[in-house]
């Protein structure tokens, strides 16, 4: 069977996750991480007045006097919050504060360090340009502007946009049903005492805290035995009422490996080949109405098929507008062996250079391998079409979440 490419296998997984109709209103303080199920617009213009954006003199910009200076008297003060009682006209000057409203007849903010004080009268030697240091009406957004599209994925920066325009709540998709079980008679739970050969349950512990990342309202189904019956059991169970269903384990092509055979007699199976490194082996299919995935059971391919096919696929669902993940170039500092057929996502450590981000690749890549993964701050992409890669290459790197790691942040 041929291996599918991973973009390929990336557009097969966001067209077979068709978007749920259904949607809720929610406090604007609780929607970070769901998705706008309608277009968003301003019920007001933003800022909602005429502001100054420094601490100065209202003015209405025009030349200066024949000494070439610029001189007005004050005649009032305009503070955030406390609007002048009265405008300008020609000479005058208001005493202003940023964020304060600019007063009638009024068009420029002269900077305070840069005029001198004679009693009430301020004299300065700088030009005076039209709208200088004023913050129009309407500048971040106009009455009846679009603040978001169906189909963001809201952010606290799109969430504090849509507040600052008072509005508390927004309509949104309402959270994708995901259903999570692991594979495997040698998987325990998280903290119990191991028997010989027994692991703990890591994916399924990975799984659920990523999940809380996603708009979706978790089901978990535990671990489940290496057995047909026992898996087939459990999907029944899962595709009651989810809409995606997540195992681990199972699906390579040893004796115990009963997922493919459990999804084919319970529902349809698309089994997949994928040119991909860790996680080449990988269950998608239908279980009744639900999507289903099987990834394979390392702890690292589970992670990296989640995030690469998994999270896109709950975007979709949650109705989000498809985006392929963004990578960003990187300059390798380690030589990396590779040999051309599968595309290899290698966990690496990016580091900020003048030039740009700089990437190491630690040497053990072993899917096992947690310990790489937690101290990695990024995936190296080596394409499928590229060999062994040395000192200097260039890559394209995908970013892991977290600020703790975040490459791009300096401390200088
Ligand atoms: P499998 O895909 O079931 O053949 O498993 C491949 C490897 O991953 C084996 O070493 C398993 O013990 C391990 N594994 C499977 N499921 C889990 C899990 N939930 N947590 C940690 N390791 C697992
Ligand atoms: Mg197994």
């Amino acid at each position: 069977m041929a291996l599918l490419d991973v973009d390929q296998a990336w557009r097969q997984v966001v067209a077979l996750a068709q978007p749920i109709a259904d949607s809720e209103v929610v406090a604007c303080a609780e929607a970070v991480g769901r998705v706008a199920a309608v277009d968003v617009e301003a019920p007001i213009a933003l800022p909602s007045f005429d502001a100054s954006a420094m601490d100065g003199y209202a003015v209405a910009a025009g030349p200066p006097s024949a000494d070439g200076a610029y001189r007005w008297r004050v005649v009032g003060r305009s503070a955030a919050g406390h609007p002048a009682d009265r405008g300008v006209g020609e000479g005058e000057a208001i005493r202003i504060f940023t964020g304060a409203v600019l007063p009638v007849g009024a068009d420029a903010v002269v900077l305070q360090e840069d005029v001198a004080c004679a009693g009430d009268v301020i004299e300065s030697r700088q030009p005076v340009r039209p709208e200088q240091h004023v913050r129009r009406r309407g500048n971040d957004v106009h009455k009846g502007g679009k603040l978001c599209a169906a189909g963001t994925s809201l952010t606290a920066y799109h969430l504090s946009w849509l507040a600052a325009c008072g509005i508390s709540r927004v309509s949104v998709t309402r959270r994708v049903r995901v259903a999570v079980l692991s594979t495997g008679d040698e998987v325990a739970e998280v903290g119990e005492r191991l028997a010989p050969g027994q692991v703990v349950d890591a994916n399924r512990f990975a799984l659920r805290l990523l999940l809380k990342e996603k708009p979706i309202q978790l089901r978990d189904l535990g671990r489940v035995a290496d057995r047909a019956d026992a898996i087939r059991a459990a999907l029944a169970e899962a595709a009651q009422d989810a809409e995606l269903i997540v195992a681990s384990g199972g699906v390579s092509v040893g004796e115990a490996d009963f997922v493919r055979q459990a999804l084919e007699a319970s529902g349809s199976l698309d089994f997949w080949r994928i040119a991909l490194k860790p996680g080449k082996p990988l269950a998608v299919g239908r279980v009744g109405d639900a999507l289903f995935f099987g990834l394979p059971g390392n702890p690292v391919s589970t992670i990296v098929t989640y995030l690469l096919f998994v999270a896109p696929a709950i975007d979709a669902l949650a109705g989000a507008s498809p985006r392929p993940p963004l990578t960003v170039p990187a300059t390798l500092r380690t030589s990396v062996r590779h040999s051309p057929g599968r595309r290899e996502y290698l966990r690496g450590v990016a580091t900020p250079e003048p030039g740009g981000l700089a990437v190491a690749v630690d040497g053990d890549q072993g899917s096992n391998r947690l310990g790489t993964l937690a101290a990695a701050n990024c995936l190296v992409i080596v394409g499928e079409e590229r060999g062994d890669l040395a000192v200097g290459d260039s890559v394209q790197v995908l970013l892991l979440g977290g600020d703790r790691s975040h490459p791009l942040r300096t401390f200088d």
